[in-house]
């Protein structure tokens, strides 16, 4: 991505040489995206309908909470903001009483029904079900979104990966396929060349570390320090499974976190198979116990599929540029993927990256800058994970029931026991660009159970007529589309290539 992105946007005025092992196999998972993630396609000029296909390419029009609240509940988390009506969201009004007794997710979105119904969120021939959405963005950044566009993908990253360094080599980047065995430093600590196995030493104006969890550059040379966040976020191993779909159609357009005895289950589809995946932690389960769990709830029989085991190293670098290194992905942070945030930061760096561009004399003001937005937006999303483990109702073994003691990061507390009698905004909630707004924020809350349980005083002085007209009319809106619309599978295959 980092390599793509930056051939696109400094086009051919800087030389980039990217060398990857084929010793070292990628990390195989990061499947599933944040809306965002468009801008970081049409930055490239690539057409979905002809990259998607080829990544085993799916659409999310939300996250699907299940069990969180105990077992048989679930609750949509969607790519939708909150339509408003005098004022205030229909969450607020939704709290009031106003909801005709529907659960909160599905009487304030539409997301929720073209989910359960398995809709494409694009009608056959292209048109995107909300038209207005639908606009051309070009070269736009994360800064630039206005409106919230109302699905992210599914894709299997190893196959995007291949796809961007095909887009990257066609544009001159080099890749050089070897394995980086030494780095060597000047005088001042500086990277001075990194020295590969076959190709000898190479030499760079600025190194991006890209080495995932091992953080080869910026932690093992430079000593970076990294800083876990595990005493708030405990899970620390994933175990994954590729499993094929027996009825390929069953395609459904969002990703599961499905809460497990020591953490939670992902379900991600692709065009043809599923993802899967029980991020735990280990205080509390056993790799092999985690995988039993996961092979009996999602692939029973199926001995032969083999599982992935991983360790996930939770947190970010103090800084994730030291000297002329950048750290970019897993090398520089990592919060587990409940809110599937990991390529989505990658995004937010590189664009960062472009925007702080060095010239030769290494203004350390711009690695500054830098490093406090990416530490930022990384710890934003820290305590908006955080708060999905605290809010969340369920309570039944020990590893739920120390979520709800452990320390809470400065600021999350107050915002929950603010949210205990009104719901948050864009001012209450953590205050620096993170990725979400106020209306993933009050989801989580409601869904999870620790939302106000009455509403705001001044709705009794208002006429809920216009709050009542708009939820019937969002009502009417998710009939007609969830007619309308073509089944996500079915859209899919019409845009396979021949
Ligand atoms: C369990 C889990 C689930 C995840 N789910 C999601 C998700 O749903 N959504 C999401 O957005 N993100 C998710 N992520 C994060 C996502 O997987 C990563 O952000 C993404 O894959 C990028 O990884 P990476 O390139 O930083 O590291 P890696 O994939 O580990 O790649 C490291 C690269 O460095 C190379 N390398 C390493 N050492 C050397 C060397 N000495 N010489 C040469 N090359 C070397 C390797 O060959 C490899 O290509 C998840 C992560 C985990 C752990």
């Amino acid at each position: 991505m980092t390599a793509a992105y930056l051939s696109a946007a400094l086009e051919k005025s800087v030389s980039i040489t990217v060398v990857e092992s084929a010793r070292t196999p990628r990390i195989g998972v990061g499947e599933a995206t944040f809306s965002t993630v468009r801008h970081f396609f049409e930055y490239l000029g690539l057409d979905e309908s002809e990259w998607l296909p080829k990544c085993a390419g799916g659409y999310k029009l939300a996250i699907k909470f299940q069990n969180w609240r105990g077992d048989d509940t679930h609750f949509y988390h969607p790519f939708e903001r909150l339509r408003t009506a005098e004022g205030f969201s229909l969450a607020d009004w939704w709290v009031a009483g106003s909801g005709a007794g529907r659960p909160f997710d599905q009487a304030c979105y539409i997301a929720p029904a073209l989910c359960e119904a398995q809709r494409s969120p694009r009608m056959m021939g292209g048109a995107l079900f909300a038209s207005e959405l639908d606009s051309h963005l070009g070269r736009s950044t994360l800064e630039q979104q206005r409106a919230q566009f109302p699905y992210a993908y599914h894709f299997d990253a190893d196959l995007v990966a291949e796809y961007l360094a095909g887009y990257a080599t066609a544009r001159g980047v080099r890749r050089i396929v070897d394995d980086v065995v030494d780095v060597e430093q000047d005088e001042r600590g500086w990277i001075r060349s990194i020295r590969s196995k076959h190709s000898g030493d190479l030499t760079a104006g600025l190194y991006v570390d890209c080495t995932g969890f091992r953080g080869l550059l910026i932690n093992q040379t430079l000593g970076e320090q990294f800083e876990s966040f595990q005493d708030v976020l405990p899970n620390n191993r994933a175990v994954a499974l590729r499993v094929p779909r027996e009825d390929a159609r069953d395609m459904e357009p969002y990703t599961t976190a499905r809460a497990m005895d020591a953490g939670w289950m992902w379900t991600i589809p692709l065009y043809r198979r599923n993802g899967h995946g029980y991020v735990y932690s280990d205080e509390y389960t056993s790799p092999d116990d985690a995988e039993t769990a996961l092979r009996a709830a999602v692939a029973p029989g199926r001995d032969d599929l083999e599982a992935n085991h991983i360790r996930m190293r939770i947190g970010r670098n103090r800084d994730s540029w030291v000297k002329n290194c950048v750290s970019i992905g897993l090398s520089s942070a990592f919060v587990e993927p409940l809110e599937s945030t990991g390529i989505f930061f990658i995004q937010h760096a590189i664009e960062q990256l472009v925007k702080h561009f060095p010239g030769p004399d290494m203004d350390p003001h711009l690695a500054r800058s830098y490093n406090a937005r990416i530490a930022r937006a990384v710890d934003g999303v820290k305590e908006f994970l955080v708060l999905h483990y605290v809010a969340a109702e369920r309570n039944d073994n020990d590893y739920w029931r120390d979520a709800k003691v452990r320390s809470v990061p400065d600021g999350l507390a107050e915002r929950m026991e603010q949210a205990k009698t009104h719901l948050l905004d864009e001012e209450s909630i953590y205050p620096h660009y993170h990725g979400f707004e106020s209306y993933s924020w009050n989801t989580m809350l409601l869904g999870l159970g620790a939302g106000p349980t009455k509403g705001r005083p001044v709705l009794r002085h208002l006429d809920p007529a216009a709050a009542h007209k708009e939820f019937t009319q969002l009502t009417a809106e998710a009939a007609v589309m969830t007619e309308r619309l073509p089944s996500c599978y079915e859209y899919l295959t019409s845009i396979q290539p021949h």
